[in-house]
């Protein structure tokens, strides 16, 4: 029988191994973390300590990256990358498979504003990745701003690793956004306890929430030294007269998540709304692909186990194995996508971001491309496509490959599909060409 292949070992990748490996098929799971658990559940790095233990039948290749996924006559065969990112002795392999499951997750989106760029500035997802890996606080006077829940448990880890969290700002009005949504509200009743938690620990350390409130502008010479907070109309245009500047050592912002498409997008997956579109049984629109986790939509951990679980089982039907995916596992996905639905209708971007823009404020950060430079792009020479816009300015060409301003470009610019548009990659994550041209293993 042939190996179900599943990449990333986050909540929704070891849930598809596990089920993929109770219907008795053998898996091949491939994660670039040295450890499992993804970022919902980052381990520490100490060495020799696991958290999460794989059924038998599961191989588990830890710090290995797939940079290209190649579709074959069959299915499909993936490019891996065996060892530290910056590390000697690296070794690259080739696997093919018949059944694939993406769980790649996401990264997340900060949105551009004048000092953004200064160092102490960091995503909210950096930040709750130092805590948790590495129990490093970023900064210890530090504002975090955005939107959606997940500000709330990097406020917690923050405090949890000695800073002083100034406050949360969130730029949306999340109870008047809840209560327009009743039904995700309710979908999402198993997280009511997580979220009484952080509300708890936000109160016991006085800790200011304010919704329609953002950080609009960062100040230092060589780092950051303070914000400028304002208040936000409902379209996220300040409130002339709302600003308010405070000396911080660190500010984080995130303002939700980006799924991270470039393999899916090799493989051909037909994308919906931004995400990987897939069917009750997490099937993309190329046989023998399935997707689960945040790349099909972005729901927290609980929904990306439950996707995962049933994408690992249909990922072993298609191989043969005779396989009934539990009714209960399908309703979960159903009331998690319910929920999800209604974080992304409380907390929505919306695009009064752009006046916080000045001509010189970088959006595309390696390339150093400011916000006047992408405007005349568009007005003077035209480039009205992702691939003019990225000629034309270098917007998206450099280290990052455009997964910190793809989205950010592409709704300046207005370029359609801007999701789709800046994760097409034929190489996912950097190669050394000598590792392209020694091959130790081939088995695809
Ligand atoms: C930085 C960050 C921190 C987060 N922290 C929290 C948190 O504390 N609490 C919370 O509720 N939510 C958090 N989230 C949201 C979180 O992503 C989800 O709720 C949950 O972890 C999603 O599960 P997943 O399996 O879809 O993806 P992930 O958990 O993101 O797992 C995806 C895995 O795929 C691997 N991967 C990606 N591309 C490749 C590739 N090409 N080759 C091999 N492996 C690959 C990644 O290394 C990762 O291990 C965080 C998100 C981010 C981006």
């Amino acid at each position: 029988m042939n190996t179900v292949v599943v990449v990333g070992g986050g909540p929704a990748g070891m849930a598809a191994a596990r089920a993929a490996a109770s219907a008795g098929v053998p898996v091949l799971l491939i994660d670039s973390a040295p450890k499992l658990g993804g970022q919902y559940h980052r381990q520490d790095h100490t060495p020799g300590t696991e958290a999460f233990a794989l059924p038998d039948g599961v191989e588990y290749l830890p710090e290995t990256v797939v940079f290209a996924v190649e579709p074959v006559p069959g299915g499909h065969r993936l490019h891996l990358r065996t060892g530290r990112a910056d590390g000697p002795g690296r070794a690259r392999r080739r696997v093919g498979t018949a059944a694939l499951v993406l769980a790649t997750g996401a990264h997340d989106r900060a949105l551009p504003f004048p000092g953004w760029d200064l160092p102490g500035v960091y995503t909210a997802g950096a930040a709750q990745a130092l805590a948790k890996g590495q129990r490093v606080a970023v900064g210890n006077r530090v504002v975090l701003a955005g939107t959606g829940p997940f500000l709330l448990p990097v406020a917690e880890s923050l405090i949890g690793v000695g800073a002083r969290v100034l406050g949360v700002l969130e730029a949306n009005d999340p109870i008047r956004g809840w209560f327009t949504h009743p039904a995700g509200l309710a979908a999402g009743y198993r997280k009511v306890p997580e979220l009484a938690g952080y509300l708890g620990s936000l109160a016991r350390h006085r800790v200011p929430f304010r919704p329609r409130t953002t950080v609009v502008a960062a100040h230092g010479s060589d780092r950051v030294e303070a914000v400028t907070t304002a208040r936000l109309t409902r379209d996220w245009t300040v409130v002339p007269g709302s600003e308010r500047q405070v000396d911080v050592d660190a500010v984080c912002v995130g303002f939700g998540f980006t799924p991270r498409l470039e393999l899916s997008v090799a493989a051909n997956c037909a994308l919906a709304g931004g995400f990987v579109a897939v069917d009750l049984a997490q099937g993309t629109s190329v046989p023998g692909v399935f997707a689960a986790g945040e790349l099909t939509g972005i729901g927290g951990a609980a929904l990306a186990a439950d996707e995962g679980e049933v994408a690992g089982l249909a990922a072993a039907e298609a191989v043969g194995a005779d396989v009934d995916v539990p009714r209960s596992a399908l309703r979960r996905v159903r009331a998690g996508r319910r929920f999800a639905s209604g974080l992304d209708s409380a907390y929505p971007v919306r695009l009064g971001w752009k006046s916080w823009l000045r001509e010189d404020t970088l959006v595309c950060r390696c390339e150093e491309v400011g916000y006047g430079e992408l405007c005349r792009a568009v007005e003077q020479r035209d480039a009205r496509g992702a691939r003019s816009l990225k000629l034309v300015s270098r917007a998206g060409l450099g280290l990052c490959q455009g997964r910190v301003c793809g989205r950010n470009v592409a709704e300046l610019t207005g370029i359609p599909d801007g999701a789709a548009a800046f994760s097409r990659r034929p190489i996912a994550e950097p190669v050394r060409l000598g590792e392209l041209a020694n091959l130790k293993e081939d088995n695809g």
